[in-house]
């Protein structure tokens, strides 16, 4: 990068810009996951799309690794890279709802909880994920799943159009009607395809009162209590949601339980009416089901879940969940290294998510029964190896039941044939297309990547 160049990019550029060296350096480069550590040549924040332009165009000239930035949170680190731009979407995080016709436009930058607080000012809502200081695009761009998606769907089911700034600095927009092929490509491959600076979201009317809360049973009554969870989540209504899975507990490590979880999204007469077969199960460790504010609920995991762990995880779309199953992972929880918290996690999938075609978004894997996922927190660094190995083997064990598709959000793995995994043949042939028409050069790259 010469400093001519450099010098040129500054003085059009009118956010910020951030080097080694300068006082905000390493707080610029952090992501979430914190066992990433990468370098960038600069970090950029733009205040609007020339801003994006600008530095997209100034990545091109230099040769420069690009490294798109909403929330940081991406499990790889892939909105970060060494000696590359990190374009840092957080300074385009505007969110304006528009109560008649119920819908938001989000900037490229913001965060789920900036979404979901100006949604619910106006008594909407708009189906994310379940820890606020997610970035909306990142989230948006792979799927979006959360607790309200069996009355509402993932979150790209919302999504009405995308303004994108393309890898040759055109800015476009992509919905039903304008580019529908980039708009099919952005819903489950976005990263992709270009950088988004503005979402346009269909918006929900929801009065945010909920019945949320998690029972915890003994692992001896794991088995057991998956059935009833298969059960609730078979014969519930789209009002409710339910988790079920196997932790470590943090104060007792090595210690593990089995747990459902609850979201209702109904009266509390429903909710009660709904949940009587929970109730009817025994008595729990731990119960903390009750009446709350959806945003409560939204901002829960925010502190568990904050930045700067060390994290491991991996996911697979399960056809079913047989007791056998369960089984194995009663067997497995033991063997997670101590100190380390997290374990087994399974949501309900179909519902509102199967009432859209497998063939009408990117996104792939509608048809499943269950999102079953192995998720890891330490903060040891020798424990990165046994951990990872760990969350390796457990899921390799699920992937007897799985069906075709990954969720990309979750695939920590990058490398050649990875995304054939997440999108399956025929969807990845697609995207290749779609991929050689928008960004030839592969200047997006550092995503599940579509080779051109
Ligand atoms: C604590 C935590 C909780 C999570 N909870 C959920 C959940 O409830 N539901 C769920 O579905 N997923 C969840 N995820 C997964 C999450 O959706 C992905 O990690 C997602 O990629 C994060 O988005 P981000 O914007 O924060 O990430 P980033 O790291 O900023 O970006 C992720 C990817 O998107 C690209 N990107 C970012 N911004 C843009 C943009 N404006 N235009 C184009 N490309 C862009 C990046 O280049 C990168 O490839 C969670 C992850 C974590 C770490």
């Amino acid at each position: 990068m010469s400093s001519a160049a450099l010098g040129q990019f500054t003085d059009s550029f009118a956010g910020e810009i951030v080097r080694p060296g300068d006082a905000g350096y390493d707080a610029a480069r952090a992501v979430w996951n914190g066992s990433i550590d990468r370098r960038p040549a600069l970090v950029v924040r733009p205040t609007g799309t020339d801003d994006v332009v600008t530095a997209l165009r100034f990545a091109r000239e230099q040769d420069l690794v690009v490294a798109v930035r909403c929330g940081g949170h991406s499990i790889p680190g892939l909105s970060t890279c060494d000696d590359g731009i990190v374009i840092d979407l957080s300074r385009i995080s505007g969110v304006e709802v528009d109560p008649e016709r119920r819908t938001a436009r989000v900037g490229g930058g913001s965060l789920l909880a900036g979404l979901d607080a100006a949604a619910q000012a106006h008594g909407l809502v708009c189906p994310v994920g379940v820890v606020s200081h997610t970035g909306v695009a990142g989230l948006t761009l792979g799927g979006g799943m959360g607790r309200l998606q069996q009355k509402l769907g993932l979150t790209i089911d919302s999504l009405l159009a995308v303004d994108v700034v393309t890898a040759d600095g055109r800015v476009v927009r992509a919905s039903e009607d304008e580019n529908p092929e980039l708009f099919w490509g952005m819903r489950g491959a976005g990263a992709n395809f270009g950088i988004v600076t503005s979402f346009q979201f269909r918006l929900h009317p929801f009065d945010g009162q909920i019945t949320h809360g998690f029972v915890r049973y003994p692992l001896e009554r794991a088995v057991e209590l998956a059935a009833l969870f298969r059960d609730l989540v078979a014969d519930g209504p789209d009002d409710l949601w339910a988790s079920f899975g196997i932790e470590l507990a943090a104060d007792a490590p090595g210690r593990a339980r089995a747990f459902v979880s609850v979201h209702h999204i109904g009266s509390e007469f429903e909710a009660e009416r709904d949940l009587a077969g929970l109730r009817a199960f025994g008595t729990p460790l731990e119960d903390s089901v009750e009446r709350k504010e959806y945003l409560a609920t939204q901002g829960m995991l925010d502190a568990p879940m904050d930045w700067g762990q060390r994290f491991a995880m991996k996911s697979c779309f399960l056809g079913s969940m047989p007791d056998e199953l369960v089984g194995r992972w009663v067997e497995q929880i033991p063997e997670v290294p101590d100190g380390v918290e997290g374990g087994y996690s399974v949501w309900p999938w179909g519902r509102a998510i199967a009432a859209v075609g497998e063939d009408d978004t990117a996104f792939t894997g509608r048809d499943a029964a269950f999102w079953a996922a192995t998720e890891l927190f330490w903060a040891d660094p020798e424990l990165d190896d046994a951990c990872r190995a760990w969350a390796r083997a457990a899921t390799a064990d699920m992937e007897r039941y799985a069906i075709v598709g990954r969720y990309v959000n979750d695939v920590v793995e990058v490398g050649a044939d990875v995304a054939r995994t997440i999108y399956g043949d025929a969807k990845y042939d697609r995207l290749r297309a779609l991929k050689q028409a928008w960004d030839p050069d592969n200047v997006f790259r550092l995503n599940q990547n579509i080779r051109p």
